[in-house]
């Protein structure tokens, strides 16, 4: 298992339309994409700092898991995305042999088509972890 870098870190926020300025403004930078992703009932930002995004997750439906999210802890770091070099079914199996329990034991569809899993926030010292495969390699 080879870890190449923070893919991006996600960020719950109440409005994207709000927080998209907030950090045009306080990173000096654009945000350069939105996608909304169904299936996860969010609608995402991105911003780019060096190999690392920012994502800002707003969502679309109170039931949803950044809905919950928000309902429970207000905005905040919602979880760190690491990319993978070696791929992403092989070090989830990896991580399964470690005794972490995944989420997601096979990849799914995340934002802008990368394939992420991820990892059960109880065996990762409570920070919801993600895994994905690295865009560079995809
Ligand atoms: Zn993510």
């Amino acid at each position: 298992m080879k870890l190449s870098h923070i893919e991006h870190i996600g960020i719950a926020v109440k409005s994207l339309e709000t927080s998209i300025k907030l950090y045009e403004e306080m990173l000096g930078i654009k945000c350069y994409a939105v996608e909304e992703v169904a299936e996860q009932k969010v609608k995402t930002a991105f911003f780019k700092v060096g190999d690392t995004k920012i994502e800002l997750l707003e969502s679309t439906d109170p039931e949803g898991p950044i809905g919950k999210f928000l309902e429970r802890k207000g905005e905040g770091v919602h979880h760190i995305a690491f990319a993978t070099e070696d791929g992403l079914q092989h070090t989830l199996d990896a991580l399964a042999e470690k005794g972490i329990q995944l989420i997601d034991k096979t990849p799914r569809k995340g934002a802008e088509g990368l394939n992420i899993a991820f990892l059960h926030p109880k065996y990762t010292g409570g920070v919801l972890t993600e895994i994905c495969e690295d865009p560079k390699k995809a």
